[in-house]
């Protein structure tokens, strides 16, 4: 398919309509809110029409339904008009009105329907798939309010809801033929001939909203579907005829309830009744979508998974396995077996951690209140799992205590997973590993063919076009090719590392992206800051395996060596963090607070003479990140070895040119082969070597003997030093480093950590040495475009025969 042509004319009149819409009389009179609407929607009217998602399908190439409780999409309005191709000319045609279309963007509130990586992935995949051209449709809910608003107060985060308006975006399109009812609770119940079925105890409705997912220059529109629970019938006519208004309306007020919030955990389940029906919600909605789509297209049910594959962003919508059991068992009048034969083949699960924290268990009465037919079937799929399982490791009741699906009072969504997919895959060659060797060796036993690798990726398009035009630019005429789609293609760059000309102008470039970013430091921030210092940057959401606090460890540790020589030369440095911490994560929140006190104080510190400088960014999001990222010069990656799955952060920094600082961990080790190890900065304990601490039995306190140093940090934490006198402010941070047992071992990563930083600031002293590794990180880390992610997935899993 052609790239989609721009027709002008009917794009202005389509603005035309959206003024008086307004119940404007001229385009001048918008506000430049309603002129980001107008646009917006004006463009989504040009779009060409969608073609039935699944058509485009075949037995060759499956169909992709990506389910996820999370889309962290960002602003759209100019990622499709990049996608389109169109964003020089709407910006034309918006000269006319002395609007300038680059402001006009930054009028978008981002949809944040995502905590973090995981929902940054499924955006990217989505992406992805729109441009190689692969069927798909991504499948999410519709949340009132996303992610919430940070902001600190006296140093302390604090929350307010996101209202992002999702009745007033112009991107949505409500497709009202498609309502879903999906019933909840009730009993089973016998009828007759002995046959029982499921009477829900009430009902609610999914409404169907799609996004237009647009694919890089190729005419291509998929949609991203999110459900909105809403009530089946507004009112209940009886009590309504009986005179309780109220009381009738009360059902509709409570099945819109189970779509106003994402629930604000990254990393971290959380075992709540709401939360199970959000999952039960989205997974019937979507399956019983897919199931009408194959029955549109005049398919049989028994070739459902020769057209369609489910694929699973972690555990979140496991339920959706049992649901399509039902619905075919129940409602399609088929046998166990031929029902089983199919959904084992059409569902696929990604895994996106080995911590236990965040592997889901759900209480088998929360399980059986709410779905009662579906906790029988996973009862069924648990007992003749349990055959397979006594055939191969007879009477071993420690092995079925591991692989069982029920167990012990609780359902495990991941072993339900694998048992009931046909692939499991992690999402870097490291956690690929660890899945099959630390998490399921017996599972990998029974069905080694199942378990696969996919390093995940980050869309090139959002993550170097469009947030560093600048350097796009440069690339563009440097290489003269379309590496947009082709991010290998950035190979070509290495002979430009030999060219001055170039690399001044790579360097200019990421100058003049730090004083952009500087700009909105000082507009959202109120602080200075020295655009030739080094510009350091972690941004993530807030988790101690993250190790935030690693980082501002060394940053007193440095500020205890200028006080101990005030004439200390180090490269000047500003420290850059932006991340939020779940609600109920107290020991994050501490941390956050630890780190604005001490910026409080270094920053204001006459001695420290701008030498360094702490920022936390408030409400770290898509568009924070599309500021920050290319203004980078250093990567912070630097969780424990084995606890970060992938990460795509550091995919996103090392391609606009920033220097790694990471431990062997997630996708740092593939960043490093790429990249070479001149180019980034590894320190700190391997897997192996962590694993070999954590069995020696781990004592944080024999750190400090060995580091005065260290104990000196510590102790002024301790001290009241940066809490105006209050020895309390960080004892929770404390505790955890020290009585605590220091679980993420920051401090046996200290000393190599300071070593390596210590390398960074020597380093950036030779600036056509750091320029040249910065050019050669960008050149080298094309592996990581999404479109690559989305290959591998079809070659290995989608595609794969059957
Ligand atoms: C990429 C991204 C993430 C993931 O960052 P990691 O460093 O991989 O944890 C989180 N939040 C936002 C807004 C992102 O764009």
């Amino acid at each position: 398919m052609p790239k989609p042509t721009f027709k002008q004319d009917s794009f202005l009149a389509a603005l035309t309509r959206q003024w008086q819409a307004f119940g404007l009389t001229s385009a001048q009179d918008m506000t430049q809110h309603q002129w980001w609407h107008a646009v917006s929607a004006a463009v989504a009217e040009q779009l060409p029409p969608r073609p039935d998602s699944g058509k485009g399908s075949s037995k060759v190439k499956r169909h992709v339904n990506y389910i996820s409780m999370e889309f962290l999409v960002g602003r759209l309005t100019g990622n499709n008009l990049i996608n389109l191709g169109w964003y020089d000319q709407v910006a034309k045609a918006l000269e006319q009105y002395d609007i300038n279309l680059t402001n006009l963007l930054e009028e978008e509130v981002d949809p944040a329907l995502g905590n973090g990586g995981l929902g940054r992935l499924a955006a990217c995949y989505l992406d992805s798939m729109a441009s190689v051209g692969q069927p798909a449709i991504g499948y999410g809910l519709n949340y009132q309010y996303g992610l919430f608003r940070q902001s600190f107060v006296e140093g302390k985060q604090h929350e307010a809801p996101d209202d992002w308006h999702r009745n007033d975006y112009p991107w949505f399109r409500h497709n009202s033929a498609l309502a879903v009812d999906v019933g909840v609770g009730g009993k089973i119940v016998k009828g007759e001939g002995g046959k029982s079925y499921w009477k829900p105890g009430f009902n609610l409705r999914g409404e169907a909203w799609d996004l237009p997912v647009i694919g890089y220059k190729n005419g291509v529109t998929q949609p991203l579907r999110l459900w909105e629970a809403t009530h089946v019938h507004p009112f209940d006519l009886e009590k309504f005829n009986d005179g309780k208004f109220l009381q009738a309306e009360q059902q509709g007020i409570d099945a819109a309830k189970l779509t106003k919030v994402l629930y604000p955990n990254d990393n971290h389940e959380e075992g709540k009744r709401l939360r199970l029906m959000q999952q039960y919600f989205q997974c019937a909605c979507s399956v019983a979508d897919i199931l009408r789509r194959h029955h549109f297209l005049g398919r049989n049910i028994h070739e459902l998974p020769d057209y369609e594959v489910i694929q699973l962003n972690d555990t979140h919508p496991t339920i959706g396995i049992p649901e399509m059991l039902r619905v075919l068992i129940d409602e399609h009048q088929m046998s166990w077996n031929d029902a089983w034969h199919i959904t084992s083949r059409t569902f696929a699960y990604t895994n996106h951690t080995l911590m236990p924290e965040a592997l889901e268990t759900w209480d088998e009465r929360l399980v059986r209140s709410l779905l009662p037919r579906h906790f029988a079937i996973i009862k069924q799929i648990n007992a003749n799992f349990k055959k397979l399982v006594d055939q191969h490791w007879p009477g071993d009741e420690a092995v079925w205590a591991k692989l069982a699906v029920h167990y012990d009072k609780q359902v495990r969504m991941a072993n339900l997973c694998v048992v009931a997919g046909f692939a499991v895959n992690g999402v870097a060659a490291l956690h690929s590993d660890l899945v099959v060797k630390d998490l399921f060796p017996e599972y990998h036993q029974l069905w080694p063919e199942k378990f696969h690798n996919v390093t995940n990726g980050i869309t090139p398009r959002r993550w170097l076009k469009q947030c560093n035009p600048e350097l796009s630019a440069l690339i563009d005429e440097t290489l003269k090719t379309e590496w947009v789609t082709d991010l290998d293609a950035l190979k070509g760059l290495e002979a430009s590392v030999k060219d001055k000309k170039f690399c001044k102008r790579y360097r200019q470039i990421k100058y003049d992206n730090k004083v952009r970013l500087a700009e909105y430091v000082k507009h959202h921030v109120g602080i200075e800051l020295n655009p030739e210092a080094i510009f350091d940057v972690q941004i993530k959401r807030l988790h101690e395996y993250k190790r935030q606090h690693l980082n501002l460890l060394h940053i007193i540790h440095l500020y205890h060596q200028i006080r101990a020589n005030p004439k200390l030369d180090i490269v000047p440095r500003v420290f850059l963090f932006g991340a939020k911490a779940a609600p109920g994560y107290y020991l994050a929140k501490n941390i956050i607070y630890a780190i604005n006190q001490v910026a409080e104080k270094i920053n204001n510190d006459p001695l420290v003479a701008d030498r360094i400088k702490v920022v936390f960014i408030p409400d770290y999001r898509v568009s924070v990140a599309e500021v920050m990222i290319p203004a980078a010069d250093v990567s912070e990656q630097i969780s424990t070895a084995g606890k970060e799955a992938s990460g795509t952060g550091n995919m996103k920094l090392a391609l606009n040119g920033a220097l790694t600082v990471g431990t062997l961990d997630g996708a740092n080790v593939e960043i490093a082969e790429q990249v070479g190890d001149e180019n980034i900065f590894i320190f700190g304990n391997t897997v192996d070597e962590v694993k070999a601490l954590v069995k020696k039995g781990y004592k944080p306190k024999t750190w400090l003997k060995k580091d005065k140093g260290l104990k000196a940090i510590l102790d002024e934490l301790a001290s009241g030093f940066y809490s105006n006198g209050d020895k309390k402010a960080f004892e929770p941070l404390l505790h955890s480093l020290l009585d605590g047992g220091d679980p993420y071992l920051v401090l046996a990563d200290f000393a190599e950590y300071c070593e390596a930083q210590d390398k960074v600031d020597k380093l950036y002293r030779d600036r056509d040495e750091w320029t040249k590794r910065t050019v050669l990180n960008t050149a080298r880390v094309g592996m990581f475009s999404s479109d690559r992610s989305i290959r591998d997935y079809q070659q290995r899993i989608w595609q794969a025969k059957r």
